[in-house]
């Protein structure tokens, strides 16, 4: 077997697992995705420990462990750690895997006699690393070095046998090649298109897991176009499938299908959060169903609200939570909120958030700026989408008025044993214009004092003062607006 000294950075916590198991006599080595991680510089999601011994055996030798699975993988707890990665350490028996015949799960699962057994059952070579800690050394019995040099995923022996044996290591291919922005190696490309159908046999939940860590990686498209081609997609949804190929109207240089990767690919790229990329990558997939030839083009009329319920079934056959549903279908559902007819008026912006909520309505705006992108107009930000940024902070601000002052017009009138009338809006005025000088005189015992001061002036001399300060108050509130513009910079 390949071997190859290297130096790296383990973690105090991960480094004291292994000295425990080597101590009471037991051989291990650090394994699987966190060495392909270290050599490529990226932080591992988990550490993973392969030893000789067996679970009883590691139980035994640590003070708090956990073991609730048909795996023999044992956590290993370390309460001293902030860092969710090291909280658990997984050690797991040398495996050996024999007879899958469900294309799912080992019907049996046995302990192995040493790594290059438990290497072997491995899916990829750049994961069928194994690293001694101990003794600073690589070990490489596949090639998986070589192959992380030349950014290639490559099954592990014969792909075919492999994706018969589990097909979820189909999409675990392609979710890798986005994750690390390699490409698949040609006969497990090859196997792939030949063995889509095994996907069939994998649960929902399975899938749903490998499309999430797909639409969360840097560049998902890489792995949903690999999918398009070698036949996988339909596996996610046969919808996708529709919108390949499929002509818009001159407004768009791609096809559906493309859009939607294009869309997806910048908000993964802006790192939006899940909900907004699952929206980039549903946005149009009722575009297909909607498609209608009208005065010489395409048109796509109500695809918004078809999309939301697709959105829905798609995300509810993958058996996705019902929240993360909800919030992408409603961005869906209302991503056309800046057709060109509508005028951006402050009612219109008001029905915008109302329909999609103020808890979405910046996930809008940013699911609108990456379908624009998506579109291949190349300015990401032009002067009508910062209008409307700007309008929305107008909308959703409060608004400077006597609303805000801890004290009303009818205690006024109480306060004063007098009847409505321009008085009491006089008062309010200019107790609104003392408070904007000095915010602690908001006080509901400071004003009250106020108010039978103000309330014993000359009529004339309130009425003066009232409506100077009603200008006063008019020209803050307008400067809150005109900061917020500027910082747009519209008009
Ligand atoms: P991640 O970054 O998501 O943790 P990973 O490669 O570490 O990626 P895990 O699911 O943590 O993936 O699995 C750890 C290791 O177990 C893998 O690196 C691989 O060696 C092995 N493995 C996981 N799933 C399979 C599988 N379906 N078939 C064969 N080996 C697998
Ligand atoms: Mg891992």
């Amino acid at each position: 077997m390949k071997k190859e000294k290297r130096e790296f950075q383990i973690p105090e916590e991960i480094g004291e697992v292994s000295e425990t198991l080597r101590r009471a006599g037991f051989e291990n080595f650090l394994v699987g995705g966190s060495i392909r991680d270290l050599l490529l510089e990226r932080v591992p999601k988990d550490w993973d420990i392969a030893t000789k011994a067996t679970p009883e055996e590691i139980i035994k030798i640590f003070p708090k462990t956990f073991y609730e699975n048909e795996f023999g993988t044992v956590g290993v707890v370390n309460e001293k750690t902030e860092d969710e990665t090291l909280k658990t350490v997984e050690v797991t028996p040398y495996r050996l895997e024999s007879g899958y015949s469900d294309a799912r799960h080992p019907d049996k699962v046995e302990w192995g006699k040493n790594l290059d057994e438990d290497l072997a059952r491995r899916d990829f070579t750049i994961n069928a690393l194994a690293y001694n800690i101990e003794k600073k050394e690589i070990l490489d019995p596949f090639g998986g070095l070589e192959d992380i040099k030349k950014k290639i995923i490559r099954a592990v022996g014969n792909p075919e046998e492999r994706f018969n044996e589990d097909a979820l290591r189909m999409l675990r291919a392609l979710r890798l090649a986005s994750e690390l922005g390699f490409a698949l190696e040609f006969e497990t490309q090859k196997a792939i298109e030949k063995n889509t159908t095994l996907l069939s046999r994998i649960s929902s939940e399975r899938i749903r897991d490998e499309f999430m860590k797909i639409i969360l990686s840097d560049s998902p498209a890489i792995a949903l176009e690999l999918a398009a081609r070698l036949g996988i997609l339909k596996y996610i949804s046969p919808e996708f499938e529709k919108g390949i190929g499929m002509e818009q109207n001159q407004a768009h240089a791609y096809s559906v299908w493309e859009h939607l990767l294009r869309t997806l690919d910048h908000s993964a790229r802006k790192k939006f959060p899940p909900h907004v990329r699952l929206a980039a990558f549903f946005h149009d997939v009722a575009k297909p169903h909607t498609r209608v030839w009208k005065n010489e083009q395409w048109t796509f009329y109500g695809h918004e609200v078809v999309g939301a319920k697709l959105t829905r079934k798609i995300m509810g056959d993958l058996k996705f939570p019902k929240e993360l549903t909800d919030k992408a279908a409603k961005l869906v559902r209302w991503h056309m909120f800046f057709s060109d007819t509508e005028k951006i008026t402050p009612s219109a912006v008001r029905r915008v958030i109302r329909n999609v909520g103020e808890n979405l309505i910046w996930d809008l705006v940013n699911l609108r700026t990456s379908d624009r992108i998506g579109t291949g107009r190349p300015k990401e930000t032009p002067y009508r989408l910062r209008k409307y940024k700007s309008m929305i902070e107008e909308v959703l601000r409060d608004p400077i008025s006597v609303k805000q002052l801890k004290l009303n017009g009818a205690d006024v009138m109480k306060l004063t044993s007098s009847k409505p009338g321009p008085e009491i809006g006089f008062i309010l005025e200019i107790l609104l214009s003392e408070v904007l000088e000095n915010p602690n005189q908001n006080d509901k015992t400071l004003l009250e004092k106020r108010v039978l001061e103000l309330h014993a002036l000359e009529p004339a001399e309130l009425s003066r003062l009232g409506k100077d300060a009603r200008t006063k108050n008019e020209t803050e509130e307008e400067k809150e607006v005109g900061k917020i513009r500027e910082e747009y910079k519209v008009e």
